[in-house]
């Protein structure tokens, strides 16, 4: 039997081979969950000028110190529209949220704190308000010149938001990865076992933020396999594939990629890389759950390194939990990753975990009941009640 490779050189040797996307202006509607590849400054303020924070009257704060008092209208400034006039003690413009605050004015009196109508050529000012009261001032939120978000900052709704209030429509950042998923194998071709691992892969992919390109089913054939691994890793930033890396007669795609690895996990053992054409390429396992976990492990960190995360954001964040089963196992060389259900209980303050099902690598099931992988370290598992490292994988 071949020697096996510790995971965490085996993803080192793959993640070395992996090179950051060239950046490119990315537009605000495609970048969710794209990386900076440059910092952002502010060209303009947010907000751009002093803006009413409320529906009501911008006035003289003095004027209202012994209300109720009677002010002279001059004139109703929408959101949108520019103040014509500037209000002189004893006046006040009528204003809508957003709109520009006229000169003179130092403070919004809220519509509720008024009586009048919209119509009116006066208003009553019912309860005194401070200098300042309920004016966005220039630049409250961000001023121009301001570094708003550094290189590296990982784009969230929140950031696009700022970046468009800022007319940033297409920052620098790393483009999302376009990654091919391509099965492999006869029995897939000729219908005899429906193809769950592209769905599943496909699907993974989208939910990492990866741009997922269907690149179908091909046969267990060494020149249509290395046809379609070419074209794949001409038209995508990564290829993966699964199946055919075993250690099977019709096993052609280990035989492609220059790397075959027999990692110390299970599932997952065999993993065979390449990088053809600079695009780097998984030949991810054939059993349908450790194609998944190989995903998880080795493919999923890869492709995140080429979108420009940071080395501590390559792999999920690791929790403790506590085995409200046990989780046995024998001392065989490996790693194990058990697909668990986990839940955290509010009244221990802990996460807890148990079995999700049947364990063998042919059993998808236990994976689609699964929230997170228990990780057993070689030995003999754990018991009910011990701790255990998990990883969440939604
Ligand atoms: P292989 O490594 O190609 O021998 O595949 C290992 C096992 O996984 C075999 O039982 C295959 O039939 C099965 N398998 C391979 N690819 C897929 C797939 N895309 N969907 C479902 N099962 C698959
Ligand atoms: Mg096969």
């Amino acid at each position: 039997m071949s020697e096996l490779t510790p995971l965490e050189d085996a993803q080192r040797l793959v993640l070395d081979r992996c090179e950051p996307l060239v950046p490119r202006a990315v537009p605000l509607h495609e970048a969710l969950g794209c990386v900076l590849a440059e910092p952002v400054t502010a060209r303009t303020s947010v907000p751009p000028f002093a803006n009413s924070a409320m529906d009501g009257y911008a006035v003289h704060a003095a004027d209202t110190t012994n209300a109720p008092v009677t002010l002279d209208v001059l004139e109703t400034i929408a959101a949108g529209a520019r103040p014509t006039r500037t209000v002189a003690p004893g006046q006040a413009s009528r204003i809508m949220t957003g709109a520009p605050v006229p000169d003179g004015a130092d403070a919004i009196v809220m519509v509720e704190l008024t009586e009048g109508s919209p119509t009116s050529a006066t208003v009553t000012v019912t309860q005194a308000v401070p200098a300042g009261n309920h004016i966005r001032h220039v630049g409250e939120d961000v001023a121009a010149g301001d570094e708003v978000f550094d290189t590296g900052t990982v784009l969230t709704p929140g950031h696009l938001g700022v970046l468009a209030s800022l007319g940033v429509d297409a920052p620098i950042a790393r483009p999302r990865a376009r990654v091919g998923v391509i099965s492999t194998g006869d029995e897939l071709l000729n219908g005899s076992i429906h193809d769950s691992n592209r769905p599943a892969l496909l699907a993974a992919c989208t939910r990492a933020g990866f741009e997922a390109v269907d690149l179908g089913i091909v046969g267990d054939d060494g020149d249509a396999l290395t046809k379609a691994i070419e074209h794949g890793a001409a038209t995508t930033d990564v290829l993966l594939t699964t199946g055919g890396v075993s250690a099977g007669d019709f096993d052609y795609v280990k035989r492609i990629l220059d790397t075959q690895l027999q990692v110390a996990i299970r599932p997952a053992k065999p993993l065979a890389f390449g990088v053809v054409d600079g695009t780097p390429v998984f030949g991810l396992p054939g059993n349908p759950v450790s194609s998944m976990v190989s995903f998880e492990l080795f493919a999923r960190p890869a492709i995140r390194k080429l979108m420009g995360f940071a080395p501590d954001q390559l792999h999920r964040q690791r929790y403790t939990a506590f085995a409200d089963e046990a989780m046995t196992r024998h001392p065989d060389g490996k790693t194990h990753f058990v697909r668990v259900t986990a839940h955290y209980d509010d009244d221990d303050g802990r996460w807890h975990v148990k079995p999700a099902g049947g364990q063998g690598s042919h059993q998808l099931l236990a994976l689609a009941r699964a929230d997170a992988l228990a990780i057993l370290p070689d030995g003999p598992g754990v018991q009910l009640g011990e701790r255990v490292t998990v990883v969440l994988l939604c």
